[in-house]
């Protein structure tokens, strides 16, 4: 087969704006890897640790979990053929919602495409005019983009994490017919969790609805991995939970854990549902597995801990200290070209960890994020350490 490429030069001006991007080090490139995703991986050819992956569990290449989608396919074929409301609701799917309904010990649960369709499924069916929506400042971008999309309702941001803060908008907003809080569980970008106590506390006192977006924190946090609110024992209490099963489930997907009425108005009016096919079986087949796996066996989560406390004990003595509460642990150096120079010597060293910066965080609080996996063996997590002892040297990052 031949092949040819058209180019349109009217889209040429597109240059400039990539030109900006790389002189304020805010450019990012795309850095494909062969293989597996795993802890070592190969780029060009060259072995890798890989230190910037949310496969917390190493689920991505679990064989119960390769087996079930390869059944699958042969069982249900490789796609769903339609929007769920036509025709594209196979009995797979709703097995696996009853599934996540029983894991998280909710009334009923509802899979989108993603942790980020979730999050537009949930919000804006829900709220409208006369309603606010209470969010923290760190939320995730697909939270902010959900309340950007929930049209009728005001939004009120408060500090991140400031209990103080979020008491005083939930009374400035008190004649409103419903309040939302919005909070991410784990936050995305520090590792820090939600004082989810101290929410629920304040919204039963203000009569306010409170959703938890889980992503970091599902197969994470809790017993047998069951996130945020099992974490603090607050099953019941909070209202709407969002988890995804792209990070530490190993697969794709998000989900709105809540109750039957919530599950029944997001399949009457969320677009990411209405407007867009569903998982292919093989998807959904590898999201039971996954979820079974979690159930059955809390193995993968104890060693995920282990690792991620011996890491952060390696980071403190070396005089780089991480100040989060997970195995998301965020190294933050302060200007972009700071944290994309401190990746790049990493990647040189052989470790790949991933720099972040403007606008994915504040453009003084650039960082390299490092996340901890169950298959970092203790000669990776020493070998990262040490690549981040010889470069904070370099760059003068050590605090003594
Ligand atoms: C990653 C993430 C999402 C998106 O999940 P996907 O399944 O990757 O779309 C949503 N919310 C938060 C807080 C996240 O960290």
């Amino acid at each position: 087969m031949t092949s040819t490429t058209h180019v349109s030069n009217r889209l040429d001006f597109l240059k400039d704006e990539i030109q900006r991007l790389k002189d304020e080090h805010l450019y990012q490139s795309l850095k494909p890897f062969e293989g597996m995703q795993g802890a070592e991986i190969r780029m060009n050819g060259r072995e890798i640790l890989n230190f910037s992956s949310n496969n917390y569990l190493g689920l991505t290449n679990h064989p119960k979990l390769m087996e079930a989608s390869k059944k699958a396919i042969d069982e249900y074929g490789v796609g769903a053929g339609a929007v769920r409301t036509i025709i594209g609701t196979m009995s797979i799917h709703e097995e696996l919602e009853a599934k996540l309904a029983q894991f998280k010990q909710c009334e009923a649960t509802l899979v989108l495409q993603s942790g980020f369709t979730a999050n537009m499924a949930a919000i804006p069916p829900i709220v409208g005019e006369g309603d606010v929506i209470i969010s923290d400042e760190l939320n995730h971008a697909s939270i902010i983009d959900a309340v950007r999309l929930s049209r009728g309702a005001a939004k009120d941001i408060f500090p991140h994490s400031n209990m103080d803060a979020l008491a005083s908008v939930l009374k400035k907003h008190k004649g409103a017919r419903r309040k939302l809080i919005v909070t991410d569980g784990v936050f995305s970008m520090d590792g820090d969790i939600a004082k989810l106590p101290e929410i629920v506390a304040l919204a039963e006192k203000h009569n306010a609805i409170v959703m938890v977006d889980d992503a970091h924190g599902s197969g994470v946090l809790g017993a047998h991995g069951r996130g945020t609110v099992d974490h603090f024992d607050l099953h019941g209490r909070v209202d709407i939970v969002v988890g995804t099963m792209s990070k530490a489930l190993g697969t794709m997907g998000g989900y709105v854990a809540s109750t039957q009425a919530m599950r029944e108005i997001m399949v009457n009016k969320a677009r990411p549902l209405l407007f867009s096919t569903p998982h292919p079986p093989s998807v959904v087949a590898s999201c039971i597995a996954a979820v079974e796996l979690l159930e059955s066996d809390d193995t993968l989560i104890k060693q995920l801990w282990y690792n991620t406390r011996y890491f952060k004990a390696g980071m403190k003595s070396i005089g780089l200290p991480i100040e989060s509460e997970t195995p998301l642990c965020p190294v933050i150096v302060g200007t972009s070209e700071k944290a994309q120079k401190l990746s790049e010597r990493l990647f040189e060293e052989g470790i790949y960890g991933r720099a972040i910066v403007y606008p994915t965080v504040a453009a003084d609080k650039a960082r390299v994020r490092i996340i901890i996996n169950a298959n970092h063996t203790q000669v990776h997590l020493d070998r990262c350490i040490e690549a981040f002892e010889k470069i904070g040297r370099e760059l003068d990052l050590l605090q003594r």
